[in-house]
C-alpha cells in the first residue's frame, strides 16, 4: 500500500478542477470573513486532497 503523503500545506493539483474550484471558495470565504463558510472549504479540501490525491493535510494546514 502507499503511504500517505502529509502536507502542511494545501497547493492546488494541476489540472484538477475540483482543487481549483475548493481553493476559490476557501480565498472568497477567507476575503469576506466568512468563517463558516471557510470552515466549509476547509473540510471539503481536505476530504478531497485525501481521497482524491492520497495527500493528507494537517490539522493546521494553510
Ligand atoms: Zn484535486
Amino acid at each position: 500500500m502507499a503511504e500517505a503523503v502529509t502536507k502542511r500545506r494545501f497547493t492546488p493539483e494541476a489540472g484538477c478542477p475540483r482543487c481549483t474550484h475548493l481553493d476559490t471558495a476557501r480565498r472568497r470565504a477567507v476575503t469576506t470573513r466568512d468563517r463558516s463558510a471557510e470552515t466549509d472549504a476547509r473540510v471539503l479540501i481536505r476530504a478531497h486532497m485525501n481521497s482524491a490525491h492520497g495527500t493528507v493535510l494537517e490539522a493546521d494546514w494553510t
